[in-house]
């Protein structure tokens, strides 16, 4: 690795907290949920990462998610399990010049499910795992599958067996073992924890360990350095596990502690659609928590398929901290929107950056965000990896 390092033993860790309690744990091995049943995050000794680096380092660095080394979990001296998760572009819309797509389809399996399983697989290999384990409605199955794979440590998977067909078969052509489950990804989970307990394989699931959510949070420290340590005005993310959407708000929260950023936050919008749309409904009805799953699925876009995620009660509380808004569109504008965005600007959005796309078009008429905001749109995924039109 071209990134050059400085002299530190171990890393920048100071210990992992119940983000229910704000109890300590130390993270001197792997854990998975906190004694509350809460996911655990990831401190770190900020002040002394601003002794040692500034913001202008890394400029200098190899435009990865390991240039912000500092901030994740792997010591220092540990070869990071990487397959080249490399900074994905902003790119402008012809028509909207301050709107841009974040185009996470660069990364490696073609989602952003990379950063997080570059991080947690990394993580696993560094505690010895064995063997590892995760459910998924599609992209975090094919990532921990060729995440495993270049870590040479055995992987199981728990999928939808109504998960696109290449996602399927991409996961079992990384060598995993890919259990396809009549039920969604909450069933996945069960099964996947249950794999866990019996087999002693290492849990990948949503922020069931803490460190998906360390890789995830590089998109924001990507953001901040991308707009020349400013933040957009309002950002449209996808919204299945909220890995991503927390993690966000966590580099946040890190590079204002740090002293890189001022306090001036994006709203952040949680996009889901009408066919599983359990944070709008909670977020609409005042709730602090998602209470029950949500039923009965029915969508076509993978990445949302999620009724009741683990993560509820900190999406929520971004929700509400950033002044933003969760929102829920239909399939149908989804595939329109996907289709039109392919001619018109010559991207291929996967579906759930279409649906942030269709949210955006719709809250510029309702008011909800206007025309000289400064907006990223999260598309996290290649559409490659979804059916096209068929041939006319
Ligand atoms: C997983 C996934 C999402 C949802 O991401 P979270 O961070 O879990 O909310 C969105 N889009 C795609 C393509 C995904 O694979």
């Amino acid at each position: 690795m071209s990134t050059k390092l400085p002299q530190n033993p171990y890393s920048y860790v100071s210990h992992l907290e119940c983000s229910l309690t704000g109890q300590h744990y130390s993270h001197d091995r792997m854990r998975g949920l906190s004694d509350a049943g809460a996911p655990l995050l990831v401190r770190y000794f900020l002040g002394k990462i601003s002794e040692v680096i500034s913001k202008d380092t890394f400029v200098q660095r190899s435009p990865d998610i390991w240039r912000w080394r500092e901030f994740l979990p792997l010591p220092l001296e540990m070869e990071p399990v990487s397959l080249g998760e490399t900074e994905t572009p902003l790119i402008a819309f012809r028509e909207l010049p301050r709107v841009f797509i974040k185009d996470e389809g660069r990364l490696p399996t073609g989602s952003f499910k990379a950063r997080g399983m570059a991080v947690a697989v990394s993580m696993a290999k560094h505690f010895n795992a064995n063997g590892l384990v995760v459910p998924t409605a599609g992209n975090a199955g094919s990532a921990a599958a060729a995440y495993g794979a270049a870590a040479g440590i055995p992987t199981h998977v728990y999928a939808p067996i109504d998960t696109p067909t290449i996602t399927l078969q991409e996961i079992e052509l990384h060598g995993a073992q890919c259990h396809h489950v009549d039920g969604l990804i909450d069933r996945c989970g069960q099964l996947a924890g249950k794999a866990a307990s019996e087999n002693g394989l290492h849990d990948l699931s949503t922020l069931a360990e803490p460190y998906r959510l360390e890789g995830k949070k590089t998109i924001g420290f990507e953001l901040a350095l991308q707009f020349n340590w400013s933040l957009p005005n309002v950002i449209y993310y996808p919204t299945g596990g909220g890995t991503g959407f927390i993690g966000m708000w966590k580099a946040f929260d890190e590079l204002e502690a740090i002293g890189w950023i001022g306090s001036r936050r994006p709203r952040m919008v949680s996009v889901q659609t009408l066919g599983c749309n359990p944070i709008q409904q909670a977020f609409e009805a005042g709730h602090d928590d998602i209470m029950t799953a949500f039923a009965p699925v029915d969508t076509i876009v993978p990445g949302v398929r999620v009724p009741k995620p683990l993560g509820g009660r900190l999406i929520l509380s971004v929700l509400r901290a950033s002044g933003g808004h969760a929102c829920a569109v239909s399939d149908d504008a989804t595939i329109e929107c996907r289709d039109q965005i392919a001619r018109s600007e010559g991207i291929n959005l996967c579906p759930e950056g279409a649906a942030c796309h269709v949210a955006y078009l719709s809250d510029l008429e309702t008011g909800a965000v206007n025309r000289d905001e400064t907006v990223v749109i999260f598309n996290t995924a290649n559409g490659l990896k979804w059916p096209m039109p068929e041939l006319i």
